[in-house]
């Protein structure tokens, strides 16, 4: 008899975006022709630059020669796009990596999902909140959640606050904990640490022995010029911190897939008895293990990224969605509303109006306005009373939102 892991259980049912698309099948069946704008899910809308596309077509050419076909890579990724992502995400800011250091993958939420397999089921986990579910949920899995409370709090996960009141600006918790998630750019509040903000948790980390996951997916939207884009920028870091990279909100590949993970040999993890393991080490043995590599094709692709006619193209994108960003931060902010995030990152957090819960202002988005947001309580307690909007659709549709929203509040 196969005993379950019952801890899949204690997750609640549904998904967030399960709920909010049966929501919008709803109000479709009795207003079927409305004409809605989702700025809800987080997903690129435009298409794969030219470089891309490029690389794609060769590899794929390659794959049907006896002489270029590739059959099982590297399971770490292969050297051509490692030495790309030292060279041009790390070197270029001051930061050496072995190649070692680097793995490839076919993105960030497998391995932010994953990493609980290298470390203990007691660890205390903390997390930010409101916070990407994958966080959560996967130590959940990973038997670090203990039980659902009924104000939506794990019991064994320490939260950390990040709203208006503290200016999403983390503060460090009275309660101890062992392993920290931290995201920044942060999805899903759009906000950033600046360096002396990080500097403090990497010092805190150092001083405790605490393992910081820090998850940079958002990097490439960074516009401000202190604004740290790898946690490696701060000093003692190799030796506390794993970071989690992507090429789908940097590039479009949340279709194609590839992200990387650099875990530094410096970072040590403890055995009960205390004795110290590189947590290099476990990581190559688990995706070794349990990982086949990405395509090659698609690491190819991943690598035109990085080709200086793939710099261009890949900005220009980015520029677009952030132009985005700018047209709902200031559109919002003209009408009235308290508005967050958006000048670092793709996604804006807007404070729901007279204190009215995120799922009603969800709906009244929805049925007044015919738009789609992402209600903060999905992320998190802490986001009750918030909504978020991505800058990730086209800009058309976003003009014409905003617009919306300005007739609506006259
Ligand atoms: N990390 C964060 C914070 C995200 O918001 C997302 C996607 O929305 C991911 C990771 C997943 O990235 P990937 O597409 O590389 O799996």
């Amino acid at each position: 008899m196969a005993l379950i892991n019952e801890h899949f259980l204690r997750l609640p049912e549904s998904y967030l975006f399960s709920d909010i698309a049966k929501k919008i099948n709803v109000f479709k069946v009795t207003h079927p022709k409305a004409e809605i704008i989702r700025l809800g899910i987080g997903d690129v809308t435009q298409p794969l630059p030219g470089v891309v596309i490029e690389a794609l077509h060769k590899a794929v050419d390659e794959m049907g020669f006896q002489e270029t076909f590739r059959g099982y890579g590297p399971e770490q990724g292969y050297r051509f796009l490692i030495d790309a992502i030292i060279k041009n995400d790390y070197e270029n800011r001051g930061i050496s990596l072995d190649p070692d250091e680097v793995f490839v993958s076919d993105g960030a939420k497998s391995d932010t999902g994953n990493i609980g397999d290298i470390l203990r089921h007691d660890n205390t986990v903390a997390v930010t909140d409101p916070v990407y579910p994958v966080y959560v949920d996967s130590n959940v899995m990973g038997v670090r959640g203990g039980d659902l409370l009924m104000d939506g709090h794990w019991s064994n996960i320490v939260y950390i606050p990040c709203t208006a009141e503290n200016n999403f600006i983390p503060e460090i918790p009275e309660k101890r904990f062992d392993m920290l998630y931290l995201c920044y750019p942060n999805n899903p509040t759009g906000t950033v640490l600046s360096r002396e903000e990080l500097k403090k948790w990497v010092d805190y980390a150092i001083k405790y022995d605490v393992l910081i996951l820090f998850d940079a997916a958002y990097e490439a939207y960074i516009q401000e010029e202190d604004i740290p884009h790898s946690i490696y920028e701060i000093k003692g870091a190799k030796t506390v911190a794993i970071e989690f990279r992507s090429f789908s909100k940097t590039a479009g590949f949340t279709g194609l897939r590839c992200g990387y993970t650099v875990v530094p040999k410096a970072l040590k993890g403890f055995t009960l008895n205390g004795q110290k393991v590189a947590l290099n080490r476990l990581w190559n043995r688990r995706q070794s293990t349990k990982f086949n590599g990405t395509a090659y094709i698609v690491q190819r692709a991943a690598e035109a990224v990085y080709s200086q006619e793939g710099k261009v193209q890949v900005k220009k994108i980015i520029d677009g969605y952030m132009e985005n960003a700018k047209i709902l931060r200031e559109g919002l902010k003209a009408c009235g509303f308290q508005v967050f995030g958006g000048v670092n990152a793709p996604y804006v957090w807007m404070k729901t109006p007279r204190g009215m819960s995120s799922w009603n202002f969800f709906e009244q988005l929805l049925y007044e306005v015919n738009i789609v947001g992402t209600p903060g309580i999905g992320f998190g307690p802490s986001g009750e009373g918030y909504l978020r909007l991505t800058a990730f659709g086209k800009k058309e549709d976003t003009i014409e939102a905003i617009e919306r929203i300005r007739v609506w509040r006259v």
